[in-house]
């Protein structure tokens, strides 16, 4: 199964992916997860992508097409889900020509909606635990001890990126440059569309009952 996640920062990709990837064998490729990565690591590809990641901006098409490629090769046969892969038109003919390359293809493009004012209500209160990843949110999901991972003690932040007017800003990015990818996966006939406005447990009941 070869799924591609697409929606506003904070429609709830990456916890609808992790879910998806209880019930099938497949890789689960955040682009933002491997950039971030990069960024701690202080890789040439992070020191890059730095700037443009804080500032809410798109890390260049090259950039991405290059990590994109050499994270594809490696994926096992089971496929994957991209949660944050293609985010622009010139993104999404690469990935056709990479999966043609290797001989696959795409079964669909998941369409996660929510408005702009739950994504700024979401983000500026999310809550990402360092070690082990785990969502928390300030009133919606607090952590029980001030800062600390409910899950595995870590310590719980805020992205760099989670703040107002960062948010704005990668909205903004989303509408002009990511947007435009839902004509092109309708045209191709992948597109499918998702309420992501309600808790994350109805979201992925919408999704199991369109056999994900
Ligand atoms: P979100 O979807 O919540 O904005 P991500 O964790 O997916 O957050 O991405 C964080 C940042 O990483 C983006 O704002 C952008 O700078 C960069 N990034 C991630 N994926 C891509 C991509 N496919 N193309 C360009 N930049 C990307
Ligand atoms: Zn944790």
């Amino acid at each position: 199964m070869r799924i591609i996640l697409i929606g506003p920062p904070g429609a709830g990709k990456g916890t609808q992916a992790a879910a998806v990837k209880l019930r099938f064998p497949v890789d689960h490729i955040s682009t933002g997860d491997i950039l971030r990565e990069n960024v701690r690591a202080g890789s040439p590809l992070g020191l890059k992508a730095k700037e443009f990641m804080d500032s809410g901006s798109l890390v260049p098409d090259s950039l991405i097409i290059e990590m994109m490629r050499e994270r594809l090769a490696k994926c096992p046969a089971g496929g994957f889900m991209l949660d944050g892969f293609p985010r622009t038109v010139a993104q999404a003919e690469a990935l056709d020509e990479l999966m043609k390359e290797m001989s696959v293809s795409i079964d669909a493009a998941i369409l996660l909606e929510v408005p702009d004012e739950t994504v700024v209500e979401r983000l500026c209160g999310r809550r990402v635990c360092s070690s082990c990843g785990e969502i928390f949110h300030v009133t919606g999901k607090p952590t029980e001890a001030d800062g600390v991972c409910d899950v595995c003690r870590g310590p719980v932040e805020q992205r760099d990126d989670d703040r107002e007017e960062v948010i704005r800003r990668r909205l903004s990015v989303y509408h002009k440059d990511t947007a435009p990818l839902i004509e092109y996966y309708e045209k191709s006939g992948l597109l499918r569309r998702i309420d992501a406005i309600d808790k994350p447990g109805a979201v992925k009941s919408y999704l199991e009952s369109a056999g994900l």
